[in-house]
């Protein structure tokens, strides 16, 4: 069975169709990347997912169950849990809060406080700061690791490499290489098409709301993938 499955999603903004018929499987400890030009509907399919935006028509299924109906909040009990684009931490509150409010209704596991800060030390001498004095790289980390508080089985990243110093991007890659070895399903959004294509084990292109190419990384040509970018 599929973690995670979409039938035929539509999702509106009101009367604007920001996604057309998607349909796409995901196997349980898969890396999934989602590219595209921006406009293409990456962070509106990840919104959905969470629970944020409901599908006007069509299926969302998770571990064989359909959620369309199911709140955000009840998916991260379930084991859905979004890194949202922009880094968003709660600036007033500090790193250890922030991440003990990424526990809040998620799942009992292996992620805690300290397990968090063994995959990114750097926010251990930062725990007592408020979230809004960290720098951009050290924020992405705290959200990523406030995302695990919920131990999750399925986690959301949107475009988490956005803006960050390649030192930094290297060391979010490498965490998000040792989620994979314990078996974390991850579906990413990225910018950085080269980069993530080296990690990701199945990779959909979107352009303007639909999907325009998908396969495995190594099936799929760079001017197929430029085509399919570019819609061209
Ligand atoms: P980006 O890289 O710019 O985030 P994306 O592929 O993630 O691009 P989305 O942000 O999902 O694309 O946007 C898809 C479409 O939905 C765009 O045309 C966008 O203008 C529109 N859209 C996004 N958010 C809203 C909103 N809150 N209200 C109305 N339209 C929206």
């Amino acid at each position: 069975m599929s973690i995670l499955e979409l039938k035929d999603v539509d999702v509106f903004y009101g009367d604007f169709q920001a996604l057309f018929s998607v349909n796409f499987a995901v196997e349980e400890g898969q890396t999934f990347a989602f590219i595209g030009a921006n406009g293409g509907g990456k962070s509106t399919l990840l919104r959905t997912l969470a629970g944020l935006l409901k599908p006007n028509s069509g299926e969302v299924l998770f571990q064989g169950e359909a959620i369309n109906d199911v709140p955000a909040h009840t998916r991260v009990g379930m084991g859905i849990a979004l890194v949202p684009e922009g880094r968003r931490v709660f600036p007033s509150l500090t790193v250890r809060e922030n991440l003990l409010i990424g526990a809040y209704g998620g799942r009992k596991g292996e992620w805690t406080v300290d397990s968090v800060l063994g995959l990114f030390p750097l926010l251990e001498p930062l725990m007592k700061r408020q979230a809004s004095s960290l720098s951009g790289g050290e924020q992405q980390a705290l959200a990523i690791g406030r995302a695990l508080m919920a131990n999750p089985h399925l986690l959301l990243l949107d475009e988490v490499s956005l803006g960050l110093a390649p030192v930094v991007i290297k060391r979010i890659y490498e965490a998000m290489g040792q989620l994979v070895q314990k078996g974390t399903t991850i579906l990413v959004v990225e910018q950085d098409v080269q980069h993530v294509l080296t990690v990701a084990d199945y990779v959909a292109c979107f352009l303007e709301g639909r999907i325009s190419l998908e396969g495995k990384p190594g099936d799929l040509s760079s001017e197929q993938i430029t085509a399919a970018y570019f819609g061209m």
